[in-house]
Formats: structure tokens, C-alpha cells, sequence
């Protein structure tokens, strides 16, 4: 039997290869705790001011992410914001996890329904130009539906439960491909001058993908069991195994490469976010660099396809 390195008597649940440390399960939940509320104060993530807006997936890194925020932070104004992306078998699953989350935790869930309010849904671009990267164009329309729905709500905040895994999966992506624009972006806190850009903030950006999954089970939350059907498409999969097979060799790969994209790379990178010139879709009035934002964009070819269905 292993015995946790924390308290020293009872029986470690989970390994961590990175800190070279077992930790029971009640001293996991402090150590998942503290390490969040550190991340949330030392990236300026939030005050008692701000109304955060948590986006829920019905994921297992989304549902962590409104237990641990509301445990930690009680007296933060807060709201789940959740996405009905219409795809069958999968998508109304998502909806009721969302909706058992938020009432557990007693907050209020607002739900965005994609078909219902735009009359499409992500199984549309199947038959699209859009049918082999609908993981992209699925981004594009949570990252724009997400930041119009905190906007509705007045929330200041918008809080997503991209963990250590993800958050380094793109990083190295960008890296792979000398996206700098992008590498420029890449931060646990996206700060909006724009009023009609919600700021964004990841906090749990330095937890791992397994630990929080284990926090997630040690809170009794659901979470969907099976994967999104079209997930084979995204391509940060293979990255990921790639990822996978540095951290056998290096166990703390992951962490050395985020805080050295976070606290050297980036500030020599020097964001200038006001220097891009941000215009308002001549469409839906949001910010966008081009004249038509990619959200309208994606919503115009779906509907020339349904008129041509029509005929
Ligand atoms: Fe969207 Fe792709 Fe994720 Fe499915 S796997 S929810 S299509 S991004
Ligand atoms: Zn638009």
C-alpha cells in the first residue's frame, strides 16, 4: 500500500509523476483546490466585482470547473452558460449533465440552442464545404456563441475549463507551425478592451487532464462518457499522444513548456492587443478583423445550402 506524501496515513489514490507524489483523496482535493485559487489570484483572474459566466460542456473539465470555482469563490457572482450544439446522440446528453451540474451547485444555467436559435446545428456542416474540419468551424461558433451569451447576461468574466493538456496541445501546435499571431494570444487571461468581447479566463490552465478528472470523480459529478462523434477529427488528438510520449520521458514536460511560454516567451513576445485592428462585423456587429465575421460567415453557407435543398 502507498501512503500519501501529504498527510502520511492514509492510502494514496493518485499518482503524480510530475511532483513525484501520491496523494489520498482528501489531500488531493486541498492540493487541486489551493492550485486553482493560486492560478485564479496570480493571472488576476477575477474579483468579488466581476460576474463570471462558466461555460459548461457537460464535459469533465468544464463540470471541475464550476464545482471547484463555486467551493472556492461562494460570494462571486456566477453563471453556467451551456451550448446545445443539436448533434444527435450526443448533444441533448450534454444538456441534461449541464442542467444536473448547475443545480447541484445552485447556479443559474442559461442554455444557448444552436437549431433553436439559428436553425442549424454542428451535424449540418456534414454536408458542407466545412464537412472535414468541423471541429474548426464548431470553434469558431462556441467561441463566438460563448462570448455573445456572457455578453446577454452582463457577465465580465467568461470562464472555460481548458486544462494543462489542452492548453499546451495548442501551444505546441502554434509552435509547430510558427503561428506567432496565435503564440501572441495564448494566455490563461485573454483581457477585452473591446465592450463587446467578454474577457476570457482559464483556471485550470496548470491542471493536468488526469487530475482534473480525479477531482472531478472525488465531487461525484457527471460527465459524458462518450466522446462527440466527430472528435476523430480534431487533430490536437494526435498531438496530444505526441505530448503523451514526451511526458513518459519527461514527466514535467508539460508544465516546463507552459511556464516558459507564460512567463518568458510571452512577454518578449510583447501583446500589443489594441494595435489590431478590430472592426465590427458589417453583418452581426460583432468585433472581427475582416468585414464579416467567420461566425456570419459559416451561418450564410449553411442557409445557401438549405435554400438549394428547397429546390
Ligand atoms: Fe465540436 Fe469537434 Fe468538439 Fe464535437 S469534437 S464538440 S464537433 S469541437
Ligand atoms: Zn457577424
Amino acid at each position: 500500500m502507498v501512503i500519501c506524501a501529504a498527510c502520511k496515513k492514509a492510502e494514496a489514490e493518485i499518482r503524480l509523476d510530475y511532483a513525484k507524489r501520491s496523494l489520498c483523496r482528501d489531500c488531493f482535493t486541498l492540493f487541486f483546490e489551493r492550485k486553482v485559487r493560486n492560478a485564479v489570484l496570480k493571472y488576476h483572474m477575477f474579483s468579488v466585482k466581476d460576474k463570471v459566466a462558466v461555460a459548461v460542456s457537460g464535459g469533465k473539465d468544464s463540470g471541475a470547473l464550476l464545482a471547484v470555482l463555486k467551493r472556492l469563490f461562494p460570494r462571486v457572482e456566477m453563471v453556467a452558460v451551456h451550448l446545445n450544439l443539436g448533434i444527435e446522440g450526443y448533444s441533448d446528453g450534454c444538456e441534461e449533465i449541464a442542467k444536473k451540474i448547475a443545480k447541484a451547485y445552485d447556479i443559474e444555467l442559461i442554455v444557448c440552442n444552436l437549431r433553436k436559435a439559428y436553425g442549424f446545428s454542428i451535424s449540418d456542416f456534414r454536408k458542407t464545404r466545412f464537412s472535414r474540419k468541423i471541429c474548426a468551424s464548431c470553434g469558431v461558433v462556441k467561441r463566438y456563441l460563448l462570448n455573445k451569451t456572457a455578453l446577454e447576461v452582463d457577465a465580465t468574466k467568461l470562464a472555460t475549463g481548458h486544462n494543462l493538456d489542452d492548453f499546451v496541445g495548442v501551444l505546441f501546435n502554434h509552435y509547430v507551425h510558427g503561428d506567432v499571431e496565435q503564440l501572441k494570444r495564448l494566455l490563461p487571461v485573454n483581457v477585452s478592451h473591446n465592450p463587446k468581447m467578454v474577457t476570457r479566463i482559464k483556471p485550470l490552465c496548470e491542471m493536468t487532464e488526469k487530475e482534473t478528472r480525479y477531482y472531478a470523480d472525488c465531487m461525484g459529478l457527471p460527465y459524458k462518457s462518450h466522446a462527440c462523434p466527430f472528435v476523430h477529427q480534431r487533430r490536437l488528438e494526435k498531438r496530444q499522444r505526441l505530448l503523451d510520449k514526451l511526458s513518459e520521458v519527461m514527466p514535467n514536460f508539460r508544465h516546463v513548456f507552459f511556464k516558459s511560454h507564460v512567463k518568458r516567451l510571452q512577454p518578449a513576445l510583447q501583446v500589443e492587443e489594441e494595435a489590431v485592428s478590430v472592426r465590427e462585423c458589417t453583418r452581426c456587429g460583432m468585433p472581427t478583423s475582416g468585414e464579416v465575421c467567420s461566425f456570419c460567415k459559416i451561418v450564410s453557407t449553411l442557409t445557401k445550402r438549405k435554400r438549394l435543398e428547397k429546390f
